[in-house]
């Protein structure tokens, strides 16, 4: 047996490095800024520990375009590098200084925000740049060094007189990435990448009005002065504690976000965590009233407060993608593929961390101030349904404050509702009857009639609402959901005491018959019943389970029910006096007249009535009166 290492020759693995390290090659503008903070990090962490005496002075970095000589300047006043310090972390690919630091200073520096972690992001400047230079000069008393590499493996490195502390990346931007000489190209992935750095950005100059002095005539011109412009806000709402954050805070950090969006969120959710893993960010409820196709991926993920990506699935549960707002996690491994992130134990355990802070939030919205929660209902029950839907521990919590409306304007809990209507609203096996509309105006008459009744009937019209109801019949007991154009109210809450038919079963024997000659056409189930006689006397209702699974189809999941057409069971009052009319016309043509305009007052309630058959309704209806 032998054993051996792996020789890896540099000149094969360099260029490899170069093409695949990223396959995005702008992020070499935030790597390079990146390393800029994190030198910047470290002075001030050893200043604080006394390692560094003295004042720290500015400690602003700076991007430098340079468009003419074909060059961009990253520029930072941080530790510097010794020339032995160059050798090390700069000459080994693939050596840490930020994790050989984290390191050495492991108790203090551990929440330091120190970026770097893998030794590589350095080299992602070879993506842009055809030579690379280095003028460093450490915070320790020693000479500058200056390092030239031109991409090959080969390097130059030697003394120089730099005197500032601190370090300057050079580019010699490559000629297929011009665009990255362009200013506003620069300007955009700053934005983009470095919004929220923890150390001051500088890019370019600004002009700036000075304020008036006080008592300044009305028409005295301001005087313009030239600032540096920086281009990032390096304490973000989400770093700050939640304690000295006020709404207002809150919200103007939203406009910061989105700079573009002008309606305000309805609230905002501080994320905070230590232990076990380190988690901050803002989560904000933006108004989502029905629509499901509002723009999701709106939560931008950061880390140490350097923007990593707006897609956060996988980390997010599905459900929390359609808020908005910022997470910023060091503990989240992004170098593996999405699908490997689900399965990541720890980021299960942030998923599970975000869910639970969410419905504790709400949870406390709703006890706190019930008025204000039902008010918001409307524009938040969509994320809460889809939550129900999807997430088992949030379904366990959402079932205390997740609420119910009336098309009466009340809003129940589910617990409040069973209770206000268990002694009304059962069928003949005792089970409750939760009666419902979707749309208060198609479904008026349906409504009016169960109202008169004294039932309540809710009002649940957000569009994933079928899934939710099959969910809650299957996991409440003795409960069952029923729109109020699914049945006639008299078959749906059945009491002992059911009226009885003025009819005798031989007229009804009759009767069935000669309607379904007369309507065969329109593909209606014809069922007789003993309705109220203030009921319409003809009925249309569309079973409940058929309508609720086409629903379901509609918004995803759901059998497999092809594109079926609605079907309507034609529902004949047999208490009303129209339909013993009918039955007693002695002249065919009027009999038939009778039955197809009991049809169409049924179809006509529903707004189901279209077209030629309005038509002849309407010229039919003034024959009668005349
Ligand atoms: P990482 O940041 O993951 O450690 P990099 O390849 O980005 O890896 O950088 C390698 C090392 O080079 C850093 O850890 C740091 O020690 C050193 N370095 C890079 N840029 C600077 C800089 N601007 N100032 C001081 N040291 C730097
Ligand atoms: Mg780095």
């Amino acid at each position: 047996m032998s054993t051996g290492k792996i020789n890896v020759a540099v000149e094969n693995i360099f260029p490899l490095i170069k093409k695949f390290l990223y396959s995005d090659h702008e992020i070499f503008l935030r790597e390079l800024i990146s390393n800029a903070t994190d030198a910047t990090t470290k002075l001030q962490h050893l200043s604080s520990l006394g390692e560094i005496k003295g004042d720290l002075g500015d400690l602003t970095i700076e991007v430098k375009v340079d468009k003419k000589a074909k060059k961009i300047h990253i520029i930072d006043q941080g530790v510097g590098m010794t020339e032995e310090e160059v050798q090390k972390y700069i000459n080994e690919v693939a050596f840490s200084g930020a994790e050989e630091f984290l390191e050495q200073y492991k108790d203090s520096a551990k929440d330091s925000g120190i970026i770097g972690h893998f030794g590589l992001g350095f080299y992602s400047a070879f993506m842009v740049a055809e030579k690379v230079e280095i003028l460093t000069r450490s915070h320790k008393e020693e000479p500058g060094a200056h390092w030239v590499c031109d991409g090959s493996p080969e390097y130059t490195l030697e003394t120089t007189d730099k005197e500032s502390r601190g370090t300057e990346i050079i580019l010699h931007i490559d000629k297929d990435s011009k665009e990255f000489l362009e200013e506003a190209r620069i300007k955009e992935l700053l934005q983009k990448y470095n919004k929220f750095m923890p150390i001051p950005i500088k890019f370019g100059t600004k002009e700036e009005s000075l304020p008036l002095p006080e008592g300044a005539a009305e028409d005295a011109k301001s005087e313009m002065v030239t600032v540096d412009n920086i281009i990032n806000n390096p304490n973000p709402a989400w770093t700050q504690k939640p304690a000295d954050l006020k709404e207002e805070n809150y919200k103007s950090f939203y406009r910061e976000l989105y700079p573009m969006q002008f309606e305000e969120p309805l609230f905002n959710i501080h994320l905070n965590v230590d232990y076990p893993f380190k988690l901050t960010g803002i989560l904000y409820f933006p108004r989502l009233n029905n629509d499901l196709n509002i723009q999701k991926d709106r939560i931008q993920l950061y880390q140490n407060q350097v923007f990593v990506t707006d897609n956060v699935e996988g980390i997010v549960p599905e459900f929390l993608t359609l808020l908005r707002g910022v997470i910023d996690s060091p503990d989240i491994p992004l170098n593996v593929s999405r699908s490997y992130l689900q399965a990541d134990g720890a980021v299960k355990k942030i998923s599970n961390y975000i869910t639970r802070k969410v419905a504790d939030k709400l949870s406390s919205l709703f006890k706190k101030d019930r008025k204000a929660f039902e008010e918001k209902w409307n524009d938040i029950k969509v994320v809460i349904e889809y939550g129900m839907l999807s997430e088992d521990k949030f379904y366990e919590k959402a079932d205390n404050f997740a609420l119910y409306p009336t098309t009466e304007g009340e809003y129940f809990t589910f617990e409040e509702l069973k209770e206000s209507i268990k002694d009304l609203q059962t069928d003949k096996d005792d089970k409750l009857i939760l009666l419902y509309a979707s749309d208060i105006d198609a479904q008026h008459s349906y409504i009016e009639q169960a109202k008169n009744k004294g039932y309540k009937v809710l009002l649940l019209d957000s569009p994933i609402i079928s899934h939710l109801i099959q969910k809650l019949e299957g996991s409440k007991e003795n409960i069952s959901f029923a729109r109020v154009d699914g049945d006639t109210i008299e078959n749906l809450i059945k009491k002992e005491e059911t009226s009885v038919s003025k009819l005798t079963d031989e007229e009804k024997e009759k009767l069935k018959p000669m309607i379904e000659e007369v309507i065969k056409e329109g593909g209606y189930t014809v069922q007789l019943e003993p309705l109220d006689s203030s009921t319409l006397p003809f009925v249309l209702t569309q079973p409940e389970f058929m309508r609720r699974m086409k629903e379901m189809q509609q918004t995803g999941g759901g059998g497999m029910m092809g594109n079926m057409p609605d079907m309507y069971n034609l529902v004949v009052n047999t208490n009303h006096e129209l339909v013993g009319q009918i039955l007693n016309t002695k002249t065919q043509k009027k009999k038939e007249r009778l039955i197809q305009q009991a049809l169409d007052l049924a179809k006509l309630s529903q707004n189901l009535l279209k077209g030629e058959a309005l038509t002849q309704f309407i010229q039919r209806s003034v024959d009668l009166i005349k």
